[in-house]
């Protein structure tokens, strides 16, 4: 939601969703964390408003739990902590999972998958950021493809059934080569908002699924 007019960020949520957009995905960012400052859970509460796609809520900020509730109230179906904010995400993740939303995990390009091994079992999703992260329309960083392969590597090793999401630098020149490295889930702003919503989404989803071939 980065990248769309908030003049129309109404309008724009449901000409995506009308689009066959699945998730609506909220950077929240709090100028500490991250050098940029977005919005807080009164936005997320407005678009539950305008769409009926479940929030998909990116928190880039610091100490996530102490705020997380918050968002959960709003309105969040998943509710995405960074590991690099939480040193007992263990406990973070789980009191996501017993406020009723599904807890994700992020993690910046420079943090290696092995951190969070140990809390595979409790997350619904793995954000791996593939541009660090605090503002839109950057470019894309190779060396995340690895990333995202050892994920899906360790995902089947642990027989386990997390979503793999990639966000940062996401366009029709991305989406094939992330999808094949294992990414299911693909996060776009800048390539969605700028221009024709329904026209971008279609030009994503065909690059996303001609890597399937
Ligand atoms: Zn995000």
């Amino acid at each position: 939601m980065l990248a769309a007019d908030f003049g129309w960020l109404a309008q724009q949520t449901k000409e995506a969703e009308k689009a066959g957009a699945e998730l609506i995905h909220c950077d929240v960012m709090d100028g500490q964390f991250v050098p940029n400052l977005t919005f807080g859970p009164s936005v997320v509460h407005a678009l539950q408003d305008s769409t009926s796609l479940p929030l998909d809520v990116h928190l880039m900020i610091l100490q996530p739990e102490l705020s997380m509730a918050s968002y959960v109230e709003a309105g969040a179906s998943i509710v995405t902590v960074h590991q690099e904010t939480c040193p007992h995400l263990h406990r973070t993740l789980t009191a996501l999972r017993q406020m009723g939303v599904q807890p994700g995990v992020a993690l910046n390009p420079s943090t290696p998958v092995t951190t969070i091994e140990p809390v595979l079992e409790e997350i619904d999703l793995l954000l791996i950021m593939t541009v660090n992260p605090g503002f839109g329309g950057q470019q894309f960083i190779e060396a995340c493809l690895r990333k995202i392969e050892a994920a899906q590597v360790l995902r089947e090793r642990a027989g386990l059934h997390f979503s793999i999401e990639v966000d940062g630098g996401i366009d029709p020149s991305t989406a094939g080569r992330v999808v094949a490295a294992g990414a299911d889930t693909l996060v776009a702003g800048t390539a969605i908002f700028r221009g024709s919503i329904a026209e971008n989404i279609r030009a994503l989803r065909r690059a996303a699924s001609s890597s399937r071939c």
